[in-house]
């Protein structure tokens, strides 16, 4: 991509606005419009843990992203720090092939795993605290020049009409958008508590559509989860928040009278794999970068490098 290159953006969720941070700090000149501001995204609503991706390329992308999540920890306004903790499977006794690249790796004694896990271990991650976060990607943008405009479009033709390339990172929202019908929401939801001295994250991984899952940002705790597909609704369930409570506390007996704060919502953006290619619309380049499910944190730097790659090829 040539500096001076009108780009415009559409999403102000943590794809869109990590994309839109790399293209600008890259020289293009880059509009940014969503829909709804980054306080309503589905990205406000993560825990957010980084994670392996378990594919290729999402494997590569989300190894670039750890690395810039870890250099972001030592700047205490990203909201970004690295968090011991431990994940724990029922899936299988084996330890996953990619373990070697978690950091500070310790496999759990018997006698640290909960009932029904078969294997666990102990390491350090990004862990991400996600309003802080928002703001942060959206202060750099600001510096980079580039404001958030409250806009929707109802076709990709009408982004077209308005620059030569555009970057298609909208979420659930390209279920419209793109007509793509692989793309689906994934219901997921948070209760946000008082934090009573925890400082290590906990997360059970398994095909379950629920589960146990907690992260400590200092004065408060995200706990999860659950993952309802095909639902639409933004509107937290209290019998749902009380079983995410439940669970969170039969691990964590200290989570069990927490004062709760908040409840949030948000729909993954699933798909087969994330969709980062690039195609003509009306005469302009469309790059889409958006269905990253349950993984959008771990992947953003990684794609939105992708992305900047791609323009400049
Ligand atoms: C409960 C929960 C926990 C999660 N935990 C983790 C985690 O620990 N680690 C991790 O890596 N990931 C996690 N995720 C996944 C991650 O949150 C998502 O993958 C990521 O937020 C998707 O980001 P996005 O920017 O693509 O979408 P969004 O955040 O949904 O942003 C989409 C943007 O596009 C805009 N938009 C949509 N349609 C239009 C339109 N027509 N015109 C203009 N703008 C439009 C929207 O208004 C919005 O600004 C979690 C998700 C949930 C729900």
């Amino acid at each position: 991509m040539r500096n001076g290159d009108d780009v415009l953006v559409l999403g102000a969720g943590v794809i869109g606005l990590t994309t839109a941070v790399c293209l600008a700090e890259a020289g293009a000149r880059i509009r940014l419009w969503a829909a709804d501001l980054p306080p309503a995204t589905t990205s406000v609503a993560a825990g957010a843990l980084w994670g392996p991706d378990f594919t290729e390329p999402g494997f590569g992308w989300s190894l670039v992203t750890r690395d810039e999540l870890t250099a972001l920890a030592s700047e205490p306004s990203s909201g970004v720090r690295l968090c011991r903790g431990r994940e724990v499977s029922d899936l299988s006794a084996e330890l996953p092939p990619w373990v070697d690249e978690l950091p500070e790796l310790r496999v759990c004694e018997p006698d640290e795993l909960p009932e029904g896990m078969l294997v666990g271990l102990w390491t350090t991650v990004p862990v991400v605290n996600m309003p802080v976060y928002l703001d942060y990607l959206t202060r750099r943008l600001a510096d980079a020049g580039v404001e958030i405009e409250r806009r929707r479009v109802a076709t990709l033709a009408e982004a077209a009409a308005r620059a030569p390339v555009v970057v298609n990172c909208t979420g659930v929202g390209a279920v419209e958008l793109a007509g793509d019908t692989d793309l689906h929401p994934v219901r997921g939801q948070h209760v946000v508590v008082e934090n009573p001295g925890i400082d290590e994250f906990y997360i059970a991984a398994g095909l379950a559509p629920q589960w146990a899952g907690y992260i400590p940002h200092g004065d408060h705790v995200v706990l999860g989860g659950v993952a309802i597909p095909h639902d639409w609704s933004l509107e937290p369930d209290p019998a749902i928040a009380e079983g995410i409570v439940a669970r969170c506390a039969a691990i964590e007996p200290r989570l069990a009278g927490a004062r709760v704060i908040e409840h949030r919502v948000g729909l993954r953006p699933q798909r087969t794999r994330p969709r980062l290619d690039e195609e003509p619309v009306d005469g302009a380049r469309c790059v889409h970068n958006y269905g990253h499910g349950g993984m959008g944190v771990s992947l953003s730097w990684g794609c939105a490098r992708a992305v900047r790659n791609l323009l400049a090829g």
